[in-house]
């Protein structure tokens, strides 16, 4: 393996058709390590990725202008010059110049967008060949702040990420690139900056809650501090008239509106102030997805309506939007609630999505097989799905069973240190109900990631073990992890199709 200097040598120089020189990468794969797909010819320059002894280069062989924007090591062999670039995020900048379908791109209009987080950087060469051949937009880098801080990442680093891998597998049918659950002003801002071609902003901290169960004069209170303009509008709008969508109709009393105004007014000035002052001023299309998933009780038909007509009234143009559904989505498990409800619930939701035009968008959607059918048929095929930690449960998988020994001490780190981890996210698992890691066979290790217990254990503790450092500042599990990975990259990248695929034939892919 990593023989591409031969490859390079003996083809570059004498064959300039770029299918043949494609098929010769593919069938010489195991000597060359020359990623077939990524072959291109651009002016008198061959360009390709190859795969090094410990990590992935882009090689230019020939001579051309645009090579020079390249950072890397320049040698010669036989006359033909040949330059060694890092996979950094300058020359990825270089690459999506030459190449604009490495560009992530809005998908406005495309009826199936799944969102395929992947927090490692190595997931999205898996993605594309499980999607290559389906009319599914996978939005490849997709990532929340918290998921950054956890992983100690930036959003360049993760859009550079997809783009390399877009360019290994010479996909051009187009990604996407999601800021997810941004909160605030300035963080739409830094990922509008960086080039991110979708926003999900996430209202959480500007829905009151705590109207939804007020007292008639506290509510009364609340209400009241709306301008006169606002409640004249909503009452003449809401109060007392019955809504049809579809085949559903629900009634809006008055006290109703009043009580959808104060939990989502707020939320629905704070949305409208970004979408008017920041997104829709960026220049470019972007796809918008208002999240109201992150809050404590689901979401009522009413309340779906509600933020949807005002918002589109406001001129917000809606991609998708999350409302928080029955039941639980909990991380890297099946869904976990009544399907009776939430099939009727969502039907329901779907419908209102369909009536004002946009599309809905699931969250925590990894692992959730009992209701992707569901999904797939009532939205008749237009819907988005994010998915993330599964496919760094996949990974773990791959080193559980090539590694036991690094998977025993990140299994007892991430034991050790489960608390941490649930001040980001809610589960469910017990630890007691995982069977005591010392009295398994190295061979019985993967099978932990078939169960709940375990994969949510070491799901939510991602960050902590990526970010874990001995006293001399050294990954504890970082390095190791990743190498790993690298070494067994077509085994993770073969545990992701067949992963994430079972996710798309569930849902009727
Ligand atoms: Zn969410």
């Amino acid at each position: 393996m990593g023989n591409w200097k031969n490859f390079v040598k003996n083809l570059c120089l004498k064959e300039s058709n770029v299918e043949v020189l494609r098929a010769e990468a593919e069938r010489g794969f195991e000597d060359y390590g020359v990623y077939p797909r990524s072959v291109n010819k651009v002016g008198n320059a061959v360009v390709m990725m190859v795969r090094g002894d410990n990590e992935k280069y882009l090689v230019a062989a020939g001579d051309d202008t645009w090579l020079q924007n390249l950072k890397g090591t320049e040698t010669e062999e036989e006359g033909l010059k040949i330059k060694v670039c890092p996979l950094s995020y300058e020359n990825c900048n270089v690459i999506r110049e030459i190449f604009p379908y490495t560009n992530p791109q809005a998908h406005k209009g495309r009826n199936i967008t799944i969102g395929l987080g992947d927090r490692l950087g190595l997931a999205s060469p898996g993605h594309i060949e499980t999607i290559r051949d389906l009319d599914v937009f996978p939005v490849l880098a997709q990532q929340s702040i918290r998921e950054l801080n956890l992983t100690g990442r930036t959003y360049k680093e993760v859009i550079s990420a997809a783009a390399w891998a877009v360019f290994q597998e010479g996909y051009t049918k187009g990604y996407g690139a999601d800021g997810d659950h941004l909160k605030t002003a300035d963080e739409v801002k830094m990922s509008l900056d960086v080039g991110m071609t979708m926003i999900t902003l996430d209202c959480s901290d500007h829905i009151d809650n705590s109207a939804a169960d007020a007292d008639v004069s506290e509510l009364k209170e609340k209400y009241s501090r709306f301008t006169k303009e606002e409640r004249e509008k909503w009452e003449a709008r809401y109060a007392n008239k019955t809504f049809n969508t579809g085949s559903h109709s629900f009634h809006i009393s008055e006290e109703d509106m009043v009580r959808l105004a104060c939990v989502y007014g707020g939320a629905i000035r704070h949305t409208v102030d970004i979408y008017h002052n920041i997104i829709a001023k960026c220049g470019r299309p972007i796809d918008f997805e208002m999240s109201i998933d992150e809050t404590l009780t689901p979401t009522s038909p009413a309340s779906h309506y509600f933020v949807a007509a005002e918002l589109i009234d406001a001129g917000v143009e809606i991609t998708s939007l999350a409302p928080r559904f029955c039941g639980e989505f909990q991380k890297g498990i099946d869904y976990i609630g009544d399907l009776k409800q939430f099939t009727e619930e969502f039907t329901v939701h779907a419908a209102i999505a369909e009536h004002f035009g946009y599309k809905i968008s699931v969250h925590s959607g990894s692992d959730k097989f009992m209701v992707f059918p569901v999904v797939g048929e009532k939205t008749n095929g237009r819907y988005h799905l994010k998915t993330a930690g599964t496919n760094w449960l996949e990974a773990v998988r791959v080193i559980a069973r090539h590694k036991p020994d690094l998977y025993r001490r990140m299994h007892a780190f991430a034991l050790e240190h489960l608390e941490e981890a649930k001040k980001y996210y809610h589960i469910g698992a017990k630890p007691e109900n995982i069977p005591d890691i010392d009295s398994l066979k190295d061979s019985e290790l993967p099978d932990l990631m078939n169960r709940d217990d375990s994969r949510q254990v070491l799901h939510i503790t991602y960050g902590l073990i990526l970010q874990a450092k001995d006293e001399n500042q050294n990954s504890l599990f970082r390095d190791e992890l990743y190498s790993v990975l690298y070494e067994y990259e077509r085994e993770y990248t073969e545990a992701l199709k067949k992963h994430i695929g079972r996710h798309l034939r569930t849902l009727g892919l």
